[in-house]
């Protein structure tokens, strides 16, 4: 079969869910039976996300293959529960450099180079490297930025060098609702059709969403000026669960009318099972990116695909302003606690206040990364008496320096891409908790960092599981580096130097969430 692609583009508002519309998109077509294959294009000029303040952005995404990603991708994996690769993800700062790139080598030799065709062919070679027979590519930003006008100029031409019929354009709008007159606008996603057609590319499906459900009149004004027959726009209101999404789309028979228009054959099946009940188990993250609700992104996933409670995010500078009494009292309603990742200095005393804080009062504590990095610092500062002890990241001067930056990370100049990152295998010492977390004594988990455990200044504070471990911390995971640690004694206190976060998918969230959320499971088999 030729390959057929779906493309996505957003109209009117940014951040509206088209990621969570093109992984369930994915998602549906995968159970009909279809190979899916999914890309975010990102038109940003930054390389990857790595760089990027996740204030402004929200998480970097990290993949089993090291790449830095949009957090789309999490959802794609998440949604589909495969595992994503650099290729996935491609940006306008990729393009670009490949471009300028080969003309340095002198690959367009005589040629001027320019914007089309070879900045556009360079996308469009990008794309046919992906192997499946759907390609779900969503196009970042909103039609009629500038930056994305290159994309959506490339894919267009594909439409006429390979079958138009091969490609299915879904246009997701937002249609605000005026409290004034009680009604939904409709004109923003007219016009946003319009700017669209202005590009050469009418749309075959407008997926419209909204804070409530629309009408039917006013969807029927949506198909009429947008061009579009009635029964391929759909409305797609909030709902609680972002899981429901693909039930929905299954509920209007998307994933039919994808196929009978791009002539796919399905097979009809659906069981997309996803958690719809929720237990009440209070847990926060003690966090410092605030700037958007998407910077701990995969945690609050992993959380909720446990079947747990969207957990709080609580700002550590806040913390750190407290009393110990002030602290006590605002985390006592928690019964977990998440020391999320993390760089710089700012907010971290606040989290080790509350590590301090999970320490004394037995409350469950997951540390992740920076998370971990912490619980070394606050054992060392509280329970050896090591003052002043610290990460060097934090304070270059310490006596104490019991978490330090990577020899090779020394030598590196470059910020981009130089971090520890991707996957990576570590030893899993039997008899630790995490051994009977995972119940296996190997693991491979995703890495992103310069920083490590120090063991040279940790060693009187660290064991192994079959020592003396009175007063110490367990090493119970370790590659050459320090993996993962635990408190003995307590219910869960254990820090992790990767991202387990990342590796959660519906229906098999990882287990150290499940551990973490759900004490009386302790184990994976
Ligand atoms: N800043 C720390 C480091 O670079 C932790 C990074 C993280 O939490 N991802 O090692």
């Amino acid at each position: 079969m030729n390959r057929r692609y779906v493309i996505v583009t957003g109209g009117v508002l940014s951040g509206v869910g088209k990621g969570i519309l093109s992984a369930s998109i994915a998602r549906l077509m995968k159970e009909s039976g279809v190979r899916v294959n999914t890309l975010k294009i990102d038109p940003y000029l930054n390389i990857d996300a790595g760089t990027m303040n996740p204030n402004q952005h929200g998480e970097v995404f990290v993949t089993e293959d090291g790449y830095e990603a949009d957090l789309d991708l999490g959802h794609y994996e998440r949604f589909l529960g495969v595992d994503m690769k650099r290729q996935n993800n491609l940006t306008a700062g990729q393009i670009y450099k490949t471009v300028i790139d080969k003309e340095r080598e002198g690959k367009y030799l005589g040629s001027t180079v320019q914007i089309v065709p070879h900045v556009t062919d360079e996308i469009k070679q990008r794309i046919r490297e992906l192997n499946g027979e759907l390609i779900i590519i969503e196009i970042g930003g909103t039609v009629g930025d500038i930056e994305g006008e290159v994309f959506l100029e490339a894919v267009r031409e594909m439409t006429l060098e390979d079958e138009r019929e091969s490609f299915l354009f879904v246009h997701v709008t937002y249609a605000p609702h005026l409290e004034v007159t009680n009604e939904f606008k409709t004109k923003p996603t007219q016009q946003s059709v319009q700017l669209l057609r202005r590009i050469g590319i009418h749309p075959d499906m407008i997926i419209v969403r909204s804070q409530f459900p629309v009408e039917g009149r006013d969807l029927d004004k949506i198909a009429l000026f947008g061009g579009v027959p009635r029964s391929m726009v759909f409305n797609l209101p909030d709902t609680e669960n972002v899981y429901e999404a693909p039930a929905i789309l299954h509920s209007y028979d998307v994933h039919r009318k994808i196929a009978t228009r791009l002539s796919i054959r399905t097979n009809g099946e659906f069981s997309w099972q996803f958690p719809r009940a929720f237990k009440s188990r209070r847990v926060a993250i003690v966090g410092k990116y605030l700037g958007t609700g998407d910077s701990y992104k995969s945690i609050i996933e992993s959380v909720i695909l446990c079947g747990v409670e969207k957990p709080d995010i609580l700002d550590s500078q806040v913390l750190e302003e407290m009393s110990p009494e002030e602290i006590d009292l605002s985390l006592k309603q928690y019964e977990a606690l998440i020391i999320p990742g993390g760089f710089g200095k700012r907010g971290m005393e606040g989290k080790l206040a509350a590590i301090r804080y999970a320490r004394e009062h037995d409350v469950p504590l997951l540390g992740i990364c920076l998370g971990m990095q912490l619980i070394i610092v606050e054992f060392a500062r509280n329970v050896m008496g090591f003052a002043n002890a610290n990460s060097t990241e934090f304070d270059p001067g310490t006596p104490y320096p019991v978490v330090d930056i990577m020899e090779e990370q020394k030598k590196l100049l470059k910020m981009g891409g130089t971090m520890r990152l991707g996957s990576q295998k570590a030893k899993v010492f039997p008899s630790t908790r995490l051994c009977s977390i995972y119940g296996s004594d190997e693991i491979w988990e995703r890495h992103r960092h310069r920083y490590e455990v120090n063991r040279n200044v940790c060693k009187s504070m660290l064991c192994y599981p079959e020592e003396d471990c009175f007063n110490k911390l367990t090493i119970c995971a370790e590659k050459d580096f320090v993996e993962a640690i635990e408190l003995q004694g307590h219910k869960f206190f254990i820090g992790v130097q990767y991202h387990p976060e990342f590796k959660s998918k519906v229906g098999l969230p990882h287990p150290l969430f499940e551990a973490l959320t759900n004490p009386q499971r302790t184990c994976r088999r």
